[in-house]
């Protein structure tokens, strides 16, 4: 009774939306007619570079199968610390102050675990990944949707962020370029919200883990090179989008130490210290030729313009994502919800996309696409989606679907 008990509580966080995304991508549990073109998952096509394989064997041929130090190899380390300088121009003591962690995923976890306190409050962007508000509410904390017009572009903005700051505010999660908006914040909107936090006084949790992957001109903006925000920032990245290294479950958490510390000892409690091989790998990957990571970013660039001007065509708005490989498509115009819609798709074109409303209720009324097929699959589903979405949108604007 009391181990059912338990299980029923716990489920209250984190279990009903795991199981919609285990259980069906799209949550429908639809039946396509043709053959799929999945643009529903949140990585690439793409492998990891020869190199990085080649790492994991030098790692085991030399014995590398041990636990490491619970904060990560320290070369990898150092090569971090090295790396968020040169890009971000913020020095973090490779001893300290980084923490290698098995993806961002379990970095971004037991980030939140330590940051905040039972009732303490987090805002998060709605729409917006969902793993942080599972993190919060397990950790007791209590979450505050900041509403994000997905086909603004703009992303969080520094004045909805401040219309709900409340004095038990505690944290604010940041994550540029965005998941599943791909929108990536300014450096004047980043200034603006950088300054906020210094004068009301609450953390950011910078989610960078898209920051290779920006487009047209926009640039990467690290919230804790900002004036007063190396103090207040944890940064979580990943080597799994970067390149390609999904599966190999290797991450990053950097901050200062007092905050790193904390974070460091639930690790070790959780996971003792990241695949030993995989983080050998991650230092290849970084200090390696970075030939593979251009060569990703221009596919992207041509799977992109496969796609955003294709869905504009169709009269389906996308808020000109500028980063990470998302496109989070306006479909109210259908009149579907946003289930309804990724089931039509599927069902009749065999394209398969997310539903908005998986990442919050502000996602309601669109839908995910990421670029993970190539250029002729994503062309391929442009063509099968237009005459569905011309069809469907004259007939049914009373039935507007989503809140916006
Ligand atoms: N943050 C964001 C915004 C993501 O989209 C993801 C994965 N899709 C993660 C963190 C975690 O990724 P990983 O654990 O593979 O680093």
């Amino acid at each position: 009774m009391i181990a059912t008990a338990r299980v029923t509580d716990g489920s209250r966080y984190v279990a009903k939306r795991a199981r919609v995304w285990l259980a069906d991508d799209t949550g429908t549990g639809a039946t396509p007619a043709l053959a799929v073109i999945d643009l529903g998952p949140g990585e690439l096509d793409w492998r990891a570079a020869p190199h990085i394989v080649a790492a994991v064997a030098d790692a085991l041929d030399r014995g590398e199968t041990h636990y490491t130090a619970r904060s990560g190899i320290a070369p990898l380390r150092h090569a971090l610390a090295e790396r968020i300088g040169a890009e971000s121009g913020v020095a973090y003591d490779p001893r300290a102050e980084i923490l290698i962690s098995s993806g961002g995923q379990e970095g971004l976890f037991v980030a939140v675990q330590m940051l905040i306190r039972p009732g303490d409050e987090v805002l998060l962007a709605d729409p917006g990944y969902p793993t942080y508000a599972d993190a919060v509410r397990l950790a007791g904390g209590v979450c505050v949707p900041v509403p994000v017009d997905p086909t603004a572009g703009v992303g969080l903005t520094a004045d909805a962020i401040a219309a709900r700051l409340t004095p038990r505010s505690r944290l604010l999660v940041l994550v540029s370029p965005d998941n599943p908006t791909g929108t990536v914040i300014g450096r004047d909107e980043m200034a603006k919200i950088a300054a906020l936090a210094v004068e009301r006084d609450f953390l950011v949790l910078f989610d960078e883990i898209y920051k290779a992957f920006v487009f047209d001109g926009a640039e990467h903006v690290n919230i804790a090179a900002f004036p007063g925000m190396r103090a207040r920032t944890v940064i979580v990245g990943s080597f799994s989008k970067e390149y390609a290294m999904t599966g190999w479950r290797v991450g990053y958490v950097a901050g200062e130490a007092h905050l790193i510390q904390p974070i460091t000892d639930l690790k070790l409690a959780l996971s003792i210290c990241s695949a030993a091989p995989s983080q050998w790998a991650a230092l290849a990957a970084l200090t390696g030729p970075q030939d593979a990571v251009a060569a990703m970013r221009a596919d992207l660039a041509e799977r992109r313009a496969a796609l955003l001007p294709a869905l504009a065509a169709m009269g389906v708005p996308h808020g000109n994502p500028r980063g990470a490989y998302y496109a989070f498509a306006d479909i109210r115009s259908t009149g579907l919800s946003s289930a309804d819609c990724a089931r039509v798709f599927l069902e009749r074109a065999g394209v398969r996309t997310l539903p908005g409303h998986l990442f919050g209720p502000g996602g309601e009324g669109f839908l995910r696409f990421a670029l993970a097929q190539p250029v002729p699959a994503i062309r391929d589903a442009m063509t099968r989606l237009a005459p569905i979405v011309g069809e469907l949108k004259p007939n049914e604007p009373q039935r507007r679907g989503g809140r916006r």
